[in-house]
């Protein structure tokens, strides 16, 4: 035997208006417009509505709480012709699996995710900020009493006849008076105005592939906001954050090293930083300025693939703009050790003020 009160996550002593509660949040999750391919979700959903057609009603909820079951053919599976339709009376709207034909889903929402570039290196969850359309929680999303539309009879749409050289011929149009809804509200819900809606911050987490990339987009389907038709989707567009010591290219990473003129003639063996660690690097002697190293593996990941770019090291040979006497004198010296005419002692400094002023 099925508890269909387990089911819904309730007891025994839940009132008529905590079974709907219960019902609406279980079928907007397992819907399986928004479970795609998801044949758990699928069963569930049956399950849920299986539950709330016994429970909903107080005669076969009472047979249900004494028999501990409720043989009346709905509860079986099979027994539903559509197991939406139950779903569209309590909603009010046509659920999203037969909503192509009138009702529209809810706008498809746009929301900002931005990482730093380490964030690029491992797939991670990250948590985006935002706010939607959901339904109002004070009336369920119905807006308030609800009294079905006299005009259209609750069909949302009016017949015509129109006369043409075919003969007579039937127009539908929606009905004017419920805007298409097939009720009216006689009170208007006080939170919502009648809206059946109200916003709400949501805080949802994503999760990333390693090696996205700037204005990416990713798409969490059935968060962006409620509709007649179901929820629409979110599409979260990800901008990273400018690094202060790399620059991007796919997937490698340009770094500038700055060295002195004495190491880029004499050699040395230095460090340089990556996104997750320093590295040693070799500059041999007589390295050239703008000499570019790359450090296989170091750069980021290529997306969907294991393997990271490279870390491309460009050197760049610093001229010291100020020297003091004795690295002047020296530097001299190698000047006319090596027959390069240099200015004479002074002259710089006096050219440099010239300059300046
Ligand atoms: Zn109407
Ligand atoms: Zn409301």
């Amino acid at each position: 035997m099925k508890d269909y009160y387990a089911i819904l996550g309730l007891d025994q002593s839940a009132s008529a208006d905590e079974i709907k509660r219960a019902y609406r949040k279980l079928a907007l999750q397992y819907h399986p417009d928004k479970n795609p391919g998801d044949k758990d979700a699928v069963e569930k959903f049956k399950q849920i509505n299986q539950a709330y057609a016994v429970l909903s009603d107080a005669e076969k909820r009472a047979r249900y709480d004494r028999y501990g079951t409720e043989d009346a053919g709905a509860a079986s599976p099979g027994g539903f012709g559509d197991i939406f339709d139950l779903f569209e009376q309590v909603f009010g709207f046509r659920s999203p699996r037969s909503a192509s034909r009138a009702a529209p889903r809810g706008e498809d929402l746009e929301a900002t995710l931005e990482l730093e570039l380490k964030d690029v290196v491992t797939a991670g969850e990250h948590l985006v900020n935002y706010s939607r359309l959901v339904l109002c929680e004070s009336c369920n999303g119905e807006g308030g009493k609800r009294q079905t539309c006299s005009a259209c009879g609750g069909r949302g749409n009016l017949e015509e006849y129109r006369q043409s050289i075919f003969g007579t011929m039937m127009a539908q149009t929606p009905c004017v008076r419920c805007r298409g809804r097939g009720f009216t509200l006689t009170e208007a819900c006080a939170r919502c105005k009648g809206s059946g809606q109200a916003r709400k911050s949501e805080n949802i987490s994503v999760k990333l592939p390693a090696g996205i990339d700037e204005n990416q987009m990713v798409r969490v389907a059935g968060m962006g906001n409620v509709g007649p038709g179901g929820p629409g989707d979110l599409f979260v567009r990800l901008r990273i954050k400018p690094h202060p010591e790399f620059t991007r290219e796919g997937a490698h990473l340009i770094y500038h090293l700055k060295i002195g003129l004495a190491q880029a003639a004499l050699g040395a063996q230095l460090e340089v930083p990556g996104l997750d660690g320093k590295y040693p690097l070799d500059i041999p002697p007589g390295t050239q300025h703008g000499k570019v190293f790359e450090l296989a593996g170091k750069g980021l990941p290529y997306p969907g693939r294991n393997t990271r770019g490279h870390l491309r090291v460009i050197v760049e040979v610093n001229v010291p703009a100020k020297l003091s006497p004795k690295a002047r004198a020296l530097l001299a010296e190698y000047a006319q050790e090596v027959g390069e005419e240099v200015s004479p002692e002074g002259l710089w400094e006096k050219l440099k003020k010239a300059f300046r002023g």
